[in-house]
């Protein structure tokens, strides 16, 4: 019978590690990352909450843990729960107030529903689930940084996919950790995401660093610096009015454009090109109030 094997870990550049779950099929990746420094390691991202990934790191590193999130999705946030707090830029607090609504019982459907045909049948409702709740947020702020002792890990706000997403640059290693900022597939169609020229502003910001890596390592892909000129590329077209203007489905159902057309039964760019982005086309310009209405 096989065990499931509910993380795996590679480790990328010296005490840096890539981190998934080890059950689930190839087409879900989700990746977090920990680095460890002389007086703590970072955990970026904690993934889907399957596992406790508390007691995993313990087998990677001796150091105590510090956890930041590169924003609230939950798929990004889903771990947090082994742990007492995080670090998380401002913006992203009420979305993640809003995921702390799972509990361990909708946590395990999900992990069943994704896991590779052969651990389906072996999962069960047990510890390695738990419910989400409330926890102590420390605010991150681009500038920031987090001093591991022998390493510096930057943080850099790149609002849009949500409106408190960030990068954290590694300068000593030359990885940039992403998130969902800019890949393949940006959502930019969410209700709480950013508008896209809002987006670009964010893009040319992070350009601006784009000396300081090499990789840039993902919540779900993991591609070189040189994505960012692509989305500049990409983005200034939908502003512009002269993208693809491509019709597909949403996260939702609901009809989003992509800003490249794609493949026929694929989500590959026609072009060859690999950043892609989803909107809608309400959300395009900057709105004259970007006061935060709360209803
Ligand atoms: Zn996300």
């Amino acid at each position: 019978m096989p065990s499931i094997t509910f993380f795996k870990s590679e480790e990328i550049a010296p005490k840096s590690w890539k981190i998934c779950n080890g059950f689930v099929a190839e087409t879900n990746t989700f990746y977090c990352y920990l680095v460890e420094g002389q007086d703590y390691a970072l955990l970026i991202d904690t993934m889907m909450g399957w596992g406790n990934l508390n007691d995993f790191c313990k087998t990677l590193t001796d150091k105590p843990v510090k956890i930041v999130n590169t924003h609230a999705h939950w798929d990004h946030i889903g771990g947090n729960f082994n742990f007492d707090s995080c670090y998380l830029h401002p913006r992203d607090i009420a979305l993640f107030n809003d995921s702390v609504n799972y509990t361990k019982q909708q946590i395990f459907d999900v992990a069943k529903q994704m896991a590779k045909d052969e651990f389906k049948n072996l999962l069960e409702l047990d510890d390695n689930y738990t419910d989400s709740k409330p926890m102590k947020i420390f605010p991150v702020y681009g500038g920031d940084e987090f001093d591991l002792g022998d390493k510096k890990i930057e943080v850099i706000e790149v609002g849009g996919h949500t409106a408190g997403s960030i990068v954290l640059i590694d300068r000593k290693t030359r990885i940039a950790y992403s998130g969902d900022a800019c890949n393949s597939n940006t959502l930019l169609e969410l209700p709480t995401s950013l508008p896209v020229a809002v987006y670009m502003k964010s893009l040319l910001h992070l350009k601006e660093f784009q000396p300081e890596f090499d990789m840039m390592y993902g919540g779900h892909e993991i591609l070189d610096a040189t994505i960012i000129d692509e989305a500049i590329e990409t983005v200034a077209k939908v502003i512009a009015g002269t993208d693809d203007h491509y019709e597909a489905k949403g996260m939702f159902g609901t009809p989003v454009f992509y800003a490249a057309a794609r493949v026929k039964n694929g989500s590959e760019r026609v072009d060859g090109k690999r950043f892609n982005m989803s909107y809608v086309s309400e959300n395009i310009f900057e709105k004259n109030d970007t006061r935060q209405i709360i209803r």
